[in-house]
C-alpha cells in the first residue's frame, strides 16, 4: 500500500462528514486528516480539531472564526485556521490533499467541489447539488483535471458498485438497459396531498431509515431527493432519464440496481447506514471495515417494491420535466428548492408550498445553456432572488402565477 492518505473532508461537521472521520477514525495506518471545513459550527470543528489534529481547518462564518482563533491553538497547535469561503477551493485543491470529501450541503458546495475535481482529486462526492446543478461543466472539469469521481450518495455508489470499472473509476455501461434507483419513500410515504398540508418540520426529518442532515431530510419527504438523485444519475452514468426507473423500496436495504441487456439484474445490499458507501469510496477498489453491523435479513424479512405516488408528492415530476428541458431548468429547480426548504424549516411555509414554490420559480426564471460556471451561479442567484421574491409577496398562495 501507499503511503498514509490526507484527506480534505468538506462539511466535516454535518451527518456526512462525522461518518467520514468515523470511518478515517479506524484506519490511522491508511489516513490522515488534512484539512477540515465547517460553516458556523465552532464547537464542533474545535472538537474535530483536538481528534485529528489537521493542517487547516477552514470556517466560512466570520462570527465563529473568532471563537475558533480563540480557542484553537491551545487545542491543535498544529492547525492553521483558514476564514471565508475562497478557503475552502483552497483545502479542496491543495497540492497535498490525496482525497477530498465533498459533503457540504446545497449549491454552496459547488466551487469546491468543482475545485477538487478540476485539481485532479480523488473526489468522494456526496454534495449531489453540485452535480445538479452544473453537471456538464463537473463532469468536463473531473475529466480534464484527471479526477477520479466516485459517489458517496448511497444509490449512485450501489449503482457504481455493480457496473465494471476500469482503474480510474470510469464505468461502462455500454450492455446496460436501465438503471434502477431505490427511494424509501420518506417518512410521509402512503398519504394524500391533502394529508401532507400540515405536516411539520418535525415530521418531515423524522426519516424512517437514515439519519441525516435536515435538508436532505426534507428532500427525502418531498421527493425532491430523489429528483435531484436522477439528474445525479444521468451526469454519472451518462444515461437518459428515460432509462432510469425510480423504484420505492420502504426497507432502505436494496440500494439501486442496475439491469442489462440479457435480463440480469445486479442488486447492492446492506444496512442504511452512510459509512459504507463512504468506506467504499475511500478504499475503493479496496474494502476496508466500516464499522456497519451486519446485514440481517432474516430480521428484516421482506423487501417490498412500489412506484412512486407522484400526484401526493409532485417533486419528482418537477424534476423530471427539468432534466427533459435540459439546459439551466435543474440549477433553477435545486435554487428554488433550497429556498423553499429553508422557508418550511422556519416554518414560514407548508410542506405542499415546496413544490408550489419551485413550479412558479420555474415559470419566472429564463432558460439558458450555461456555458460557464459564472453562468450556473448567476442563474442560481436569479431563481434565488424570484423564489424570495414570491415568498414575500404571497407566501401561500406561491405557485400562482
Ligand atoms: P448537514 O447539514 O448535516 O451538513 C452540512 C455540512 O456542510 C456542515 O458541515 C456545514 O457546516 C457545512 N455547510 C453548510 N452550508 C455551508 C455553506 N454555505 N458553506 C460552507 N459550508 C457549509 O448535511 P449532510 O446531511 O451531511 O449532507 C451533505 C451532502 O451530502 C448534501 O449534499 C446531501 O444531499 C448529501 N448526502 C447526504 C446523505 C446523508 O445521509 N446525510 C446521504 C446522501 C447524500
Ligand atoms: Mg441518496
Amino acid at each position: 500500500m501507499a503511503a498514509v492518505q490526507a484527506i480534505t473532508v468538506l462539511g466535516a461537521t454535518g451527518s456526512i462528514g462525522v461518518n467520514t472521520l468515523d470511518v478515517i477514525a479506524r484506519h490511522p495506518q491508511r489516513y490522515r486528516v488534512f484539512a477540515l471545513t465547517a460553516q458556523r459550527s465552532a464547537a464542533a470543528l474545535l472538537e474535530q480539531c483536538r481528534q485529528f489534529a489537521p493542517r487547516y481547518a477552514v470556517i466560512t462564518d466570520a462570527q465563529a472564526a473568532q471563537e475558533l482563533e480563540r480557542q484553537l491553538p491551545a487545542v491543535s497547535p498544529e492547525t492553521e485556521l483558514l476564514v471565508g469561503e475562497a478557503a475552502l477551493c483552497e483545502v479542496a485543491a491543495h497540492p497535498d490533499a490525496d482525497i477530498v470529501m465533498a459533503a457540504i450541503v446545497g449549491a454552496a458546495g459547488m466551487p469546491a467541489a468543482l475545485a477538487a475535481a478540476r485539481a485532479g482529486k480523488r473526489l468522494l462526492l456526496a454534495n449531489k447539488e453540485a452535480l445538479v446543478t452544473a453537471g456538464s461543466l463537473f463532469i468536463a472539469a473531473a475529466r480534464d483535471g484527471g479526477a477520479m469521481l466516485l459517489p458517496v450518495d448511497s444509490e449512485h455508489n450501489a449503482i457504481f458498485q455493480c457496473l465494471p470499472a476500469d482503474e480510474r473509476g470510469r464505468v461502462d455501461t455500454s450492455t446496460v438497459d436501465r438503471l434502477l434507483l431505490t427511494a424509501s419513500g420518506g417518512p410521509f410515504r402512503g398519504r394524500t396531498e391533502r394529508e401532507l398540508r400540515d405536516v411539520t418540520p418535525e415530521q418531515a426529518c423524522a426519516h424512517p431509515n437514515w439519519d441525516m442532515g435536515r435538508k436532505i431530510s426534507v428532500d427525502s419527504a418531498t421527493l425532491m431527493n430523489k429528483g435531484l438523485e436522477l439528474a445525479e444519475a444521468c451526469w454519472l452514468f451518462g444515461m437518459g432519464p428515460g432509462e432510469i426507473e425510480v423504484v420505492v423500496h420502504p426497507q432502505s436495504i436494496v440500494h439501486s440496481l442496475v439491469q442489462y441487456r440479457d435480463g440480469s439484474v445486479l442488486a447492492q445490499l446492506g444496512q442504511p447506514d452512510m459509512r459504507t458507501p463512504i468506506a467504499c469510496c475511500l478504499a475503493w477498489p479496496r474494502r476496508i471495515d466500516a464499522g456497519v453491523q451486519h446485514l440481517d435479513l432474516v430480521g428484516v424479512g421482506r423487501l417490498d417494491f412500489e412506484a412512486p405516488d407522484e400526484t401526493a408528492f409532485p417533486c419528482l415530476r418537477l424534476a423530471r420535466d427539468c432534466i427533459d428541458a435540459g439546459g439551466s431548468a435543474m440549477a433553477t429547480c435545486n435554487a428554488a428548492n433550497e429556498i423553499a426548504v429553508a422557508a418550511f424549516l422556519e416554518r414560514r411555509i407548508g410542506f405542499t408550498d415546496i413544490p408550489a414554490l419551485i413550479a412558479g420559480t420555474l415559470d419566472r426564471v429564463e432558460h439558458i445553456e450555461p456555458e460557464s460556471l459564472a453562468q450556473v451561479e448567476d442563474i442560481d442567484q436569479q431563481a434565488r432572488r424570484v423564489a424570495s421574491e414570491l415568498l414575500a409577496v404571497q407566501p401561500h398562495t406561491v405557485g400562482a402565477a
